[in-house]
């Protein structure tokens, strides 16, 4: 039956392509690529020969109704990006949207994503993680969404361009402070490697050898708020002990918020309040 096969491809060893994947390509009436160049090489070392058509950031609106169009008349589409999971950073997203929306079959062959080999890969926490693909360039609307993630305590996984890797490295330098970093670069590759370090670090490191090849980012998030039980009025109290055991009104709020989890400004108020009663 007609349909859209979402198909995922190697991210660098084409040896990951899996057999369901070259079995869909083998039966698709005819391939949509991100850049058939890229596809027809994949096609190469399987043996196929394909129609393709392609389907890539600034052609998907005409040709997203025209690959609907051929679905709808009883053909089969795989859709392939140059590397990994279409609509992961790629083209794609739209297409299966209009499919759906159309009511025409999807169906998926998932295949190696780099945000996910580059998280196992890791060690870091892989428990809860957010994806955020490419920052933007613009460098305040860059600016702007670091800042927002500063809170995240959810591993943070980000793409980057060597070229731009050393002044993302210093942006997040900046947003984060000195936090350790995964580099993973050139997964599946001759040259992979993947290196868990501080951003200070990694910063020295391309600063002396300009890096190559692609890279994925990981950031683990920021240690969770301390969960506290305690209310406000206990917290105060607790300090207002400290300071009958010598110590000053802030040393005494500072202790407090260690040991309460309460914010130190709070209790602090609280206490100069309580003072001055
Ligand atoms: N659709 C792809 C996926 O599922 O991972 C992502 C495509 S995005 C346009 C390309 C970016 O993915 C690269 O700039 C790099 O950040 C990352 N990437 C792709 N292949 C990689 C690899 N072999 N090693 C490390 N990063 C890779």
């Amino acid at each position: 039956m007609s349909r859209l096969y979402v198909v995922g491809t190697p991210i660098g060893n084409l040896s990951d392509l899996s057999p369901r994947a070259a079995a869909t390509l083998g039966q698709a009436d005819f391939i949509a690529a991100e850049d058939t160049r890229v596809t027809v090489k994949l096609l190469n070392h399987l043996g196929l020969k394909k129609p393709m058509v392609s389907y890539y950031e600034h052609n998907r609106r005409d040709r997203g109704s025209q690959i609907l169009a051929r679905i709808q008349d009883g053909e089969t589409c795989a859709l392939v990006s140059d590397a990994g999971m279409p609509a992961i950073s790629d083209p794609g997203e739209e297409l299966v949207r209009l499919c759906r929306d159309s009511g025409v079959p999807v169906e998926v062959v998932p295949g190696p994503s780099a945000l996910v080999a580059a998280l196992a890969a890791s060690g870091l926490p892989a428990g809860r993680f957010c994806f955020e693909g490419f920052l933007s360039i613009n460098k305040n609307k860059r600016r702007d969404r670091l800042q927002e993630l500063k809170t995240e305590t959810r591993t943070m996984i980000f793409y980057e361009a060597p070229h731009k890797l050393l002044a993302t490295l210093k942006d997040f330098h900046k947003a984060f402070g000195d936090r350790t970093i995964g580099i993973a670069r050139e997964l599946t590759k001759i040259h992979e490697e993947v290196v868990i370090t501080t951003l200070s670090e990694a910063a020295k490191r391309y600063e002396e050898s300009p890096p190559k090849g692609e890279f994925v980012l990981i950031l683990p998030g920021a240690a969770p708020e301390k969960e506290t039980s305690v209310g406000m009025e206990d917290a105060a109290a607790l300090a207002a002990e400290f300071m009958k055991e010598g110590y000053s009104s802030s040393e005494a709020a500072k202790k407090a918020a260690r040991e309460t989890g309460r914010p130190k400004s709070e209790i602090y108020r609280m206490l100069v309040g309580r003072s001055g009663d």
